[in-house]
């Protein structure tokens, strides 16, 4: 049985363009903060795309969420409903893409792009076959990916201490 993936809720500006709910911002700006080890980081306002365009981007590219600068396409079947009807993304995409979005603040928005495009070529180049698998690789270990996995898997753990601490203080 696959375990319940942890979902952060978004508001909706439009059919297809969300943004966090103000407690998600909140929950990934002290999250960012601790991580970065930077007590004035401000998480910028971002902006999600779900919509049909982005399903044949993601679908194209074959990935499952794709940034650029401060705006994070998301391939529409990760967005769910809660209870209440209210949209919500998968936690850990989420944290995963807005790694990107600061490595894009980071970087520069041109700098970050080309280093992403050489380090996959770079990476690509370390196998004799070009197939699904060889392109799987590089994209995997391209420094800002594995920088992005990482945050994404310290923000699941991070969350799940914080809301357990909560539990027993309640
Ligand atoms: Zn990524």
């Amino acid at each position: 049985m696959e375990a319940v993936r942890s979902r952060l809720r978004v508001l909706t500006d439009a059919p297809t363009k969300m943004k966090l709910a103000a407690a998600s911002h909140q929950k990934l700006e002290a999250f960012f903060r601790e991580y970065l080890d930077d007590e004035n980081f401000r998480l910028p306002v971002i902006y999600f795309y779900a919509g049909r365009f982005t399903g044949i981007l993601t679908d194209l590219i074959g990935v499952h969420g794709i940034t650029f600068g401060k705006r994070i396409f998301i391939k529409p079947r990760f967005v769910s409903l809660d209870k209440n009807n209210l949209p919500q993304l998968p936690a850990d995409l989420t944290a995963h893409e807005i790694a990107h979005v600061l490595q894009y603040e980071r970087e520069g928005f041109i700098k970050f792009f080309y280093k992403y495009l050489s380090d996959y070529r770079r990476n690509l180049r370390k196998f004799e076959k070009r197939d699904v698998y060889s392109r799987q690789q590089a994209y995997l270990e391209i420094p800002f990916e594995i920088e992005a996995r990482c945050a994404a898997a310290q923000f699941v753990e991070w969350r799940k201490l914080r809301d357990g601490v909560r539990r027993d203080e309640g």
